[in-house]
């Protein structure tokens, strides 16, 4: 669905990602993993048309991205949960899920709402809340279901389970599979490797701008050397 060959991206004269290549079919959870200044944010930024590549291709459904500017890459079906939420703090729920949909015309708006209300029940009850003062877990879920209002084909998630507390983390993660469970492709970038293992289909491993491992979620989670440098393993 999603095919991203030797993609090349720079800051100025930091080259950020080295020839990544990686891949999303329908229907899959795929994890991308890394340390901190792997390029994770770098990668997901450049699909969704934040950042341009210097080479390389981006292509969904066989159609190229590179190039297309961040609001139609929305309508293609490409919806962004940057890192840290980025919720606009002075609307209410209700208008940001609004502003989620804001792209489209079609009739399918009230439905997805209803839809978003049933993953998150939290959202329904405060969607007269101004967001900004919401918890740090419901701006996280209100940031998804954003995102989720553009009724995407693939979401790409960057750390979703940054700066919450563990039982938050879970819930924030069965949300995901559900998502996934109810048709939407996930892209999910995670420093929490284990978390992100448990309910991706494959991943990837990417160290200093290159993709230096990748498999089944079942194979990665075997592998020694992902094991000792990324699920906390001596
Ligand atoms: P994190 O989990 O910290 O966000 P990451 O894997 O997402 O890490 P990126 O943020 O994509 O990593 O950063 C990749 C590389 O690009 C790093 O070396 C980083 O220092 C550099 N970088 C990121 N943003 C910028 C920027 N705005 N200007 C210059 N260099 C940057």
């Amino acid at each position: 669905m999603l095919e991203v060959q030797d993609l090349h991206v720079y800051y100025g004269e930091i080259h950020a990602l080295k020839g990544v290549t990686l891949g999303v079919g329908k229907g899959e959870i795929v994890a991308l993993l890394g340390n901190n200044g792997a390029g994770k944010t770098t990668t997901l930024k450049t699909l969704s048309g934040l950042l341009p590549a210097r080479s390389g291709s981006v292509r969904l459904e066989g159609e190229t991205l590179l190039g297309v500017p961040p609001h139609a890459i929305v309508l293609r079906g490409i919806a962004h949960v940057p890192e840290g939420r980025r919720i606009f703090n002075r609307l209410t729920v209700l208008e940001n899920l609004e502003m989620g949909a804001y792209a489209r015309a079609d009739a399918g708006i009230g439905q997805d709402l209803e839809r978003v209300f049933v993953l998150f029940p939290r959202l329904k009850e405060r969607r007269a809340q101004v967001a900004g003062t919401l918890s740090g877990g419901e701006q996280q879920m209100l940031a998804i279901a954003r995102a989720l209002m553009a009724a995407p084909r693939i979401l790409l998630l960057d750390e979703p389970s940054m700066g919450l507390a563990p039982v938050l983390v879970e819930q924030i993660f069965e949300t995901i599979r559900d998502i996934n469970g109810q048709g939407t492709t996930i892209l999910l970038v995670e420093q929490n490797a284990a978390m992100a293992l448990s309910i991706a289909h494959r991943g990837y491993v990417l160290e200093t701008g290159t993709i230096v491992l990748s498999g089944t979620a079942a194979d990665l989670q075997e592998n020694p050397e992902v094991r000792r440098a990324y699920l906390g393993e001596t």
